[in-house]
C-alpha cells in the first residue's frame, strides 16, 4: 500500500470537518439549505487557512448526486463527489491565477461558459490566487460576471484581496478566513495522531502546531516530516529536523529575563539560535509565552486560559508567583513593541540578541499598590508636618516619587572629567537616536574620558563584553560623530573602572544640612539626585 502523506488524506471532506472557520461553513451551509446560491464567491485569508478546500466542498455540495438539489454536506461517496475529489470531474475546473493571468486564458474560459455541465447541475470555476490576474483579464472576467449564465458559479480564492479591482469585489460573496487559533490546530494534530495509531508526544504535537502559524495544512505537512523522521516522541530531535525552537528552553530564556539575570538568558539564546534563524517565530513564540505569562496571573484557573501543554501550563504558573502583573504587562510591551525594530533592522538576529538582553536588564517596575501606599505616606507625613500653613509646593519632586526605590536620572554619564562627560552624554543621546538598540544596553554603564583629547571608555560587565565588540562600529562611528573624526571608544572589563568620582553635590555645598531641605527630604522619602540654580 502506497503511502499518503498526511496532509492529503486529512483534507476534511465536509464543511463540519473544516478546522477554525465556522464564520464562513455555517453561512455556506445555510445558503446551500434555502438554495440561495450565489454566483461568484471570493474566499480570502492567509495560505493553508482551507480556501481551496472550502472551495471543492462547496463545488462537491452543489453537484452532489445524493440529492436532486444542493446539499447542506457532500455525500462523498457519488461518481460527481468521488470525481471533484480526485480532480478529475468535467464540471469543477480548477484554475491557477498564478500561471493562467492573460486575457487570452480568461476568454478560453469565456468560450466554454456556454457548454452545459457534463453531468451536474453547475460549471464551476475555482480561480485560485486570483489577485495575479492581468488588467486585462480581470476586464473579461468582470463582463462573465455581470452576466453570467444560470448554470456557472465562480469560486475565487486570494491572499491578497486588495489586488482586486473593486468592480470584481462588488459583484462577489467575499468570505475571509481566518488564521487558525493554535490550540485548534493542536487538538486537529491530536486527532490525526490518534487515527493513525502515531506514538507522538504532547510537547512534539505543540511543537508542530506552532511551528504551522495559523496554517493547518502547513502543520499536518510538519507532521509529515516528524513522522517519517521517526522523531514523534522526541521534542529535541523534532525540533532540529524542523527548524523550530524547542520550548523548554524558550521557556528557561524567559525565566532568565524574569529573573533579570542577563548572562543566563544570553547562554540560553545562544542555544536557542542554533536550532533556527528564524526571527519571526522567536518573536512571536516569545509574545505567547508573555501573554500566557499575563493571563496566568491574571485570572484563578490558568488551565483554561494557557495556550500548551500541562508542563506548560504547570511552568507559567510557577513563574508568575514572583512577579506583579505590571511587571508581566511591561515585558510584553517591550518585546511587542521591539518586534518591528528588530524584523526591520539591518541584522534582526543582532537585535534580537539586544533585545533579550534589554528586557533582562530591565528596571524593577513599581506595583501600583505599592505607589498609593507610598503617596498615603506623604498624605499623612504633610499632614502632621503642616497642620494649618500653607501645602509645600511639589513641582519637581514628583519624578523622584515614581522612580523610587531606584531614581534615575536622565541618561548622564557617570563620568570622571567634565569635559569628558560632556562628550559621553553627546554620545549616548546621539545613540538614543540613531541605534536605540545598541543605546538601550550602553545607557546605564560607566562612561569615562580621559582628557579631552584620549578614547571614549566604555566599562561593561564581563558577559557583555563579547556583545558590545560586536556593536564597536555604531560606537566608534557614534564617537567620530560627537568628538571628531579618528576618535575612538574603547570596551574595557567594568573592573577596570577607577574609583568611583565624587558625586556632584559635594562641589554644591552640603545642602542636606539646610533644615527646610531635611523637611523635604524627610516628608518625601526623597533622595539628594542632582542639584540646580535656579535662574533669576
Ligand atoms: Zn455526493
Amino acid at each position: 500500500m502506497s503511502y499518503l502523506v498526511l496532509a492529503r488524506k486529512y483534507r476534511p471532506p465536509t464543511f463540519k470537518e473544516v478546522v477554525g472557520q465556522e464564520h464562513v461553513t455555517v453561512p455556506l451551509k445555510n445558503a446551500l439549505k434555502s438554495g440561495k446560491i450565489a454566483h461568484a464567491y471570493l474566499f480570502t485569508g492567509t495560505r493553508g487557512v482551507g480556501k481551496t478546500t472550502v472551495a471543492r466542498i462547496l463545488a462537491k455540495a452543489l453537484n452532489c448526486e445524493s440529492s436532486d438539489k444542493p446539499v447542506v454536506e457532500p455525500c462523498n461517496k457519488c461518481t460527481s463527489c468521488v470525481q471533484i475529489a480526485q480532480g478529475s470531474s468535467m464540471d469543477v475546473l480548477e484554475i491557477d491565477g498564478a500561471s493562467y493571468t492573460s486575457v487570452d486564458n480568461i476568454r478560453e474560459i469565456r468560450d466554454t461558459l456556454t457548454y452545459r455541465p457534463a453531468r451536474g447541475r453547475y460549471r464551476i470555476y475555482i480561480i485560485d490566487e486570483v489577485h495575479m490576474l492581468s488588467t486585462a483579464a480581470f476586464n473579461a472576467l468582470l463582463k462573465m460576471l455581470e452576466e453570467p449564465p444560470p448554470h456557472v458559479i465562480f469560486i475565487f480564492a486570494t491572499t491578497e484581496p486588495h489586488r482586486i479591482p473593486k468592480t470584481v469585489l462588488s459583484r462577489v460573496q467575499r468570505y475571509d478566513f481566518k488564521t487558525i487559533p493554535i490550540e485548534l490546530i493542536a487538538d486537529a494534530l491530536k486527532k490525526i495522531v490518534k487515527k493513525e495509531k502515531l506514538d507522538a508526544s504532547e510537547d512534539v504535537i505543540w511543537l508542530v502546531a506552532r511551528k504551522g502559524q495559523g496554517s493547518l495544512r502547513d502543520a499536518i505537512s510538519y507532521m509529515d516530516q516528524v513522522v517519517a523522521a521517526g522523531h514523534t516522541k522526541d521534542l529535541k530531535k523534532a525540533a532540529l529536523i524542523l527548524g523550530a525552537f524547542d520550548r523548554n528552553d524558550l521557556l528557561d530564556m524567559v525565566e532568565a529575563v524574569i529573573r533579570r539575570d542577563a548572562r543566563a538568558a544570553l547562554d540560553v539564546f545562544y542555544r536557542l539560535r542554533t536550532q533556527s534563524y528564524d526571527v519571526r517565530q522567536f518573536l512571536w513564540e516569545l509574545l505567547d509565552i508573555f501573554r500566557n505569562l499575563v493571563v496566568a496571573k491574571l485570572t484563578e484557573r490558568p488551565e483554561d486560559h494557557v495556550i500548551g501543554t500541562k508542563e506548560e501550563v504547570e511552568r507559567i504558573r510557577s513563574l508568575v508567583k514572583g512577579c506583579s502583573i505590571e511587571e508581566l504587562k511591561e515585558l510584553y510591551r517591550q518585546a511587542n513593541t521591539s518586534t518591528s525594530e528588530v524584523l526591520y533592522s539591518l541584522d534582526p538576529l543582532l537585535s534580537l540578541e539586544m533585545l533579550v538582553v534589554r528586557l533582562a536588564s530591565r528596571q524593577p517596575a513599581v506595583a501600583l499598590e505599592e505607589l498609593f501606599e507610598r503617596l498615603n505616606r506623604i498624605r499623612e507625613k504633610l499632614s502632621s508636618a503642616q497642620p494649618a500653613g500653607p501645602m509645600l509646593p511639589v513641582s519637581g519632586t514628583e519624578r523622584s516619587l515614581f522612580d523610587a526605590p531606584q531614581p534615575e536620572a536622565e541618561p548622564a554619564p557617570k563620568a570622571s572629567t567634565k569635559g569628558g562627560g560632556d562628550v559621553c552624554g553627546e554620545l549616548l543621546r546621539h545613540l538614543k537616536a540613531v541605534h536605540p538598540d545598541v543605546y538601550s544596553f550602553v545607557e546605564n554603564l560607566k562612561w569615562d574620558r580621559a582628557g579631552d583629547r584620549g578614547p571614549l571608555v566604555v566599562y561593561a560587565p564581563k558577559e557583555m563584553l563579547g556583545l558590545l565588540r560586536r556593536s564597536a562600529d555604531v560606537l566608534n562611528r557614534a564617537a567620530e560623530k560627537v568628538a571628531g573624526a579618528g576618535a575612538r571608544v574603547e570596551i574595557r572589563e567594568e573592573a577596570e573602572a577607577p574609583a568611583q568620582a565624587q558625586p556632584k553635590r559635594s562641589r554644591e555645598g552640603r545642602p542636606e544640612k539646610d533644615q527646610l531641605v531635611r523637611q523635604a527630604l524627610d516628608i518625601f522619602d526623597a533622595d539628594i539626585v542632582d542639584i540646580k540654580r535656579r535662574k533669576r
